[in-house]
């Protein structure tokens, strides 16, 4: 269902009015299935990215299957979550090869640590904050305690060294002198491994990164707007309050001015930027998101043909 309603007691009318809803719908995902391993180019020639939000290896065969041309996210938390302990470095590096090797040269966007606000730890015994939102979450975690770090940085230059075209993302940016104080670690472990240089992008999830676009392009290969956390930052609506649910909008005018900002200040010096966040997902989100600028999107698997077909049907001046 789209709609999010429940209805208690359906007449007849409903109900054939909801299967032939369905068949439509079915008939519509058989369509944009047949076409999902084509590029998502609109009609006047214009061609977006797409990538799939994936986590394990084993995810990689039905993303590229569902269409996806690469992974525009691998969250790395899980490594984390699914265990009572830190994982090693070496247990990063394999799950980071792992990832490289099922998606056979395809471009790999891998996020660093994103603990904090919604994604708690119980084994790191990280201090209890009022509001973890706003608290020691992200890039800031990272830049505090280097022992998360080091070893994380460390697995994805030596994947980077085994020849895996693998992008890294901070997440959580505010400041560009966040982005320079992590941009020198990695240069510092990369000199010690002898590794090639890594893309190294930054997450847009705050309003002040979005500000700053133009400012933090400089510093950054890449963006990527998460627009979760972006919607949750501008509206002042915490992503996981059921009640203002309703409210917290991706396509408020307030967040699509902000990634509008985030794509012209990438733009101007020469740098790439996708949506990796819900929107990116979503039909009409992943066009009008394309209207602005966006280079790629990176969504959940499943979400990928229906995107697709979208953008495919589109012009671009239209969007
Ligand atoms: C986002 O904030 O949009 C995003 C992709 O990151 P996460 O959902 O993991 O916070
Ligand atoms: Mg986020």
């Amino acid at each position: 269902g789209s709609g999010g309603r429940l209805f208690l007691a359906p007449s007849d009318a409903d109900l054939d009015s909801a299967r032939a809803w369905i068949a439509a719908e079915e008939a519509r995902r058989a369509q944009a299935a047949e076409a999902r391993a084509l590029p998502a180019r609109t009609r006047d020639g214009h061609t977006v990215s797409i990538g799939a939000n994936i986590n394990l290896a084993d995810q990689a065969a039905f993303a590229i299957a569902q269409g996806a041309e690469g992974v525009g996210l691998m969250r790395t938390e899980f490594l984390f979550l699914e265990r009572g302990e830190t994982p090693s470095e070496e247990d990063q590096y394999q799950a980071y090869k792992a990832m490289a090797d099922a998606l056979q040269g395809r471009p790999l966007v891998i996020r660093a640590l994103d603990i904090g606000g919604d994604k708690q730890v119980a084994h790191l015994e990280l201090p209890r904050e009022e509001n973890p939102f706003l608290g020691v979450r992200g890039a800031r975690l990272l830049l505090r305690r280097p022992e998360l770090l080091v070893p994380q940085i460390r697995a994805l230059y030596r994947a980077g060294r085994d020849g895996a075209p693998i992008s890294v993302m901070f997440p959580m940016i505010t400041s560009a002198a966040e982005l320079l104080a992590l941009r020198e670690t990695c240069e510092r472990i990369r000199e010690e491994l002898q590794a090639p240089k890594l893309p190294l992008g930054i997450m847009i999830e705050v309003p002040s990164a979005a500000l700053l676009a133009a400012d933090l392009a400089q510093h950054a290969d890449f963006f990527s707007i998460g627009t979760n956390d972006l919607t949750q930052y501008t509206l002042a609506i915490d992503r996981q309050n059921p009640v203002l649910a309703p409210e917290a909008d991706s396509l408020h005018p307030a967040v699509l001015r902000l990634i509008g900002l985030t794509v012209q200040g990438a733009h101007m010096h020469g740098r790439w930027v996708g949506v990796c966040g819900g929107l990116a997902g979503d039909p009409h989100g992943a066009a009008l998101l394309a209207g602005l600028g966006v280079d790629e999107l990176s969504m959940t698997p499943r979400d990928i043909p229906a995107v697709k077909e979208r953008l495919r049907a589109a012009e671009l001046p239209a969007l």
